[in-house]
């Protein structure tokens, strides 16, 4: 249904879950290894490339005369029966274009599961779903920010958290996988996926992507309360040369393995157990195809031992897109031997049918096969699939709760940005008037985007009535007699804009939403990053009115801003802040939360000037920065509505060497009136290399609390991995020489030495 609508921390101790009391059952992996081997020595070449294929539950849901799924939705037993008992299928995803109950959910999952323990062998069923920022086609769920607000938050504990929520609702929703999280490191703000990740920078992508790793996870997916993740999209996704989802990109491998690489590393690290594959193509490779970075990269450096799945209908698409393969059934060869295991088709036998005869004709070797199907009967057994196929409906009392909801809101808090605020324009006074105005204010779609009770997160509002909008949720906090509100603008066009002027004249401030609708992959394709010119002309007839204009952006990438950027009062990033993220914004504007959130991205001066910030110093061959690096706002900025000084930055030794470690240590203090959060960054420059080194790089991150006039000690541990980089041989190293270390306004420096450059892993790759 999803593509039919084209066409039509060691954070232990957080949990809010008791996770030790579910490790006791963790089945060894050796003896998950013996049953494997059993059933694998039983299956025929059908029943094998059965679980290496994946269908979407279109395929086996009831249809009226012209295929259209049937409102509401029922399975077609039928259908189910042909696909599992004849067919063996072993896996299902996604979801038919809308929304289901707990209890729907219940009947789905079992009735699968039903027939496919009647199947010879009786092995279950594996569903999947894209859980990306709560349980996204769940009534009633917890939908969190989306993860470049997450990002935003510079906290991993609460991704930790929100994966810990997610995990316990998707199996509330008896579903045990979650295609998530969003590994990529975008580089480029006019991919209409930036929303779905955790921004620009490696180490904050892998930091935050392994804290969600482990909250998915827990220790031990098999229990009733986590699912396993998918990192995703291995590999080099974020960066489209044209700036449109799935259009190639020329990466080389040294500028893969410094930028994409890492998060994946640390991923394969923190123990994920799926993997899905970039739909595009690099350096002329479409990545279903690359056997290098599937089985070199990926299986013998990484040592990743889960599932690889491919993404939705690629394995088709290097026969009728990329043109690597000369008919489908070449395309399902080449992707096996490739190095994949499992092929979301998602409709059809093709890949079945194709794969047997590959088999049979000596072009796929039954060796990766049964490589293939080890991995996922693996899995199914890590999952605790063969002891429970369907959860227990009683078994999760905080779907959905209170609770729940407080740790999305918190996020939501803490990722809110403040980018502006001149003259303390904010935090607003409660006893004004208000006029609140512009595309975004009246809407969930804004707040919640794609993946949100739909893949585009257009029946939000349907869905997400009973949920604060900007509008409501400033109504609700100083009420609705004290509020005018005007559109005055679509996304795209103006609507009746002299309502909104003359509304203005009759209040105190203007609350002028700007930014995007919901939208994800192809759909959310731009061929401009401005802003579009309707809503800029609303911002500046709102500022002619003479009346403070508090812009708020809620957006899931940078639009261009700029002609309006100096008008405003004060300007606020909402990003696409989830569920409770329109209460979260309110009690920033009006001074209940202190704002504590920080870009994650580089926020673009103007739509062709996209560097991101650890650009290198020599652009247009010119070492001031202003050439190349003059940005709106830089990546890591943000302000607070207290002020934080940085002093006494101390690093333990001058000089560190070999496997050393460097302390560093900085004191913080709230120098202002109120408490507030800080997130203090730690940054690091190589003065010279045998590459241009990057002007800076986040190494480390601390998010803390102070209170007014309260000083904190933060401190941070560098070794010589923590400072190295990929160089021209395409090797991990660590190259001595003098390096600076950057936190707040402070500086200092050490030399690292060594008797030849450090290479922190054994191959040197990683
Ligand atoms: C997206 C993936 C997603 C998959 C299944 C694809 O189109 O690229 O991120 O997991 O669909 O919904």
């Amino acid at each position: 249904m999803k593509k039919q609508l084209l066409l039509t921390l060691a954070i232990t101790g957080l949990g809010i879950l008791s996770v030790t009391a579910q490790t006791k059952n963790v089945p060894s992996s050796k003896s998950i290894d013996e049953k494997v081997n059993t059933l694998l020595n039983k299956m025929t070449l059908e029943e094998k490339v059965g679980q290496m294929t994946n269908l979407t539950l279109d395929a086996i849901s009831k249809t009226d005369a012209s295929g259209k799924i049937l409102e509401p939705h029922e399975i077609d037993e039928h259908k189910l029966e042909e696909k599992i008992l004849k067919y063996h299928i072993g896996s299902f995803q996604n979801v038919a274009g809308h929304t289901y109950s707990r209890e729907h959910w219940y009947q789905i999952i079992s009735a699968m599961q039903r027939v496919a323990l009647q199947d010879r062998l009786k092995i279950p069923a594996l569903y999947g779903i894209d859980a990306i920022h709560g349980v996204t086609y769940t009534l009633g769920s917890t939908l969190f920010p989306q993860e470049i607000a997450m990002a935003a938050t510079f906290n991993p504990a609460l991704a930790y958290q929100e994966g810990e929520i997610s995990a316990y609702e998707t199996r509330a929703s008896y579903i045990p996988w979650n295609f998530s999280p969003v590994l990529d490191v975008t580089k480029n703000p006019v991919w209409p996926r930036i929303y779905e990740t955790f921004g620009e920078d490696p180490y904050l992508v892998k930091t935050m992507g392994a804290a969600i790793i482990k909250g998915y996870q827990g220790n031990n997916v098999g229990d009733k309360y986590h699912v396993t993740s998918t990192m995703k999209h291995f590999l080099g996704y974020g960066d489209p040369l044209s700036g449109k989802d799935r259009t190639p990109a020329w990466i080389p491998d040294r500028y893969m393995r410094e930028y994409f690489l890492p998060p994946f590393i640390e991923a394969v690290k923190s123990g994920s157990r799926t993997l899905m594959v970039n739909s595009s193509e690099i350096n002329g490779v479409p990545i279903h195809a690359s056997k290098y970075l599937l089985t070199d990269v990926l299986r013998k450096e990484l040592k990743f031992d889960g599932i690889v799945i491919s993404d939705w209908m690629d394995i088709r698409y290097l026969h009728t897109r990329h043109h690597v393969a000369a008919t489908e059934k070449d395309a399902v060869a080449l992707a096996v031997n490739a190095g994949i295991d499992m092929c979301i088709v998602p409709y059809d036998y093709t890949f079945y049918n194709y794969l047997i005869e590959s088999v049979r004709e000596g072009k796929v070797p039954m060796s990766r096969i049964n490589e293939s199907v080890r991995r996922i009967l693996h899995v199914k057994y890590e999952l605790g699939l063969f002891d429970h196929p369907v959860g227990n409906p009683d078994d999760y009392p905080k779907f959905g709760s209170d609770e729940f909801r407080a740790t999305s809101y918190k996020a939501a808090s803490e990722a809110i940005t403040l980018l502006k605020n001149d003259n303390n324009a904010l935090p607003l006074k409660k006893n004004i008037k208000v006029l609140v105005t512009g595309p975004a204010a009246n809407t969930m779609r804004s707040i919640d985007g794609g993946w949100s009770y739909t893949w585009q997160g257009d029946q939000d509002d349907k869905y997400a009535a009973d949920k604060n909008t900007i509008l409501k949720a400033i109504q609700q906090k100083i009420g609705k007699e004290n509020i005018l509100y005007e559109p005055g603008s679509g996304f795209d066009s103006l609507q009746d804009v002299n309502a909104a002027v003359e509304a203005a004249k009759k209040v105190d401030a203007v609350v002028l939403c700007l930014g995007e609708t919901s939208y994800t992959e192809n759909v959310g394709n731009i061929n401009d990053l401005d802003l579009p010119a309707a809503q800029i002309e609303l911002a500046k007839q709102m500022v002619k009115t003479g009346k403070p204009v508090i812009l708020v952006m809620a957006e899931g990438r940078p639009r261009i801003i700029t002609s309006i950027a100096n008008l405003s009062a004060a300007t606020v990033m909402a990003y696409i802040p989830g569920n409770e993220g329109a209460n979260a914004l309110v009690d920033i504007l009006f001074g209940d939360v202190n704002p504590s959130g920080k870009l994650p991205f580089t926020y673009p001066r103007q739509a062709n000037a996209l560097v991101n910030y650890y650009r290198k110093n020599i652009e247009n061959g010119n070492s001031d920065d202003a050439h190349g690096y003059n940005p709106l706002y830089e990546f890591g900025y943000g302000l607070s509505y207290t002020t934080f000084k940085y002093s006494n930055l101390h690093l333990s030794k001058p000089d560190i060497k070999d496997n050393e470690t460097l302390t560093v240590t900085i004191d913080v203090t709230n120098t202002g009136s109120r408490e507030g959060k800080e997130a203090v960054l730690l940054y690091t420059s190589e003065l010279y290399a045998s590459i241009t080194p990057d002007t800076k790089r986040l190494r480390a991150l601390n998010k803390i609390d102070l209170q007014p006039g309260e000083s904190k000690t933060v401190t941070f541990k560098l070794n010589a991995k923590d400072i190295s980089f990929i160089n021209d041989l395409s090797q991990r190293v660590t190259e001595p020489g003098e390096f600076k270390v950057e936190i707040g306004d402070q500086t200092q420096s050490f030399n690292y030495h060594s008797s030849s450059n450090y290479q922190p892993d054994t191959n040197g790759k990683l």
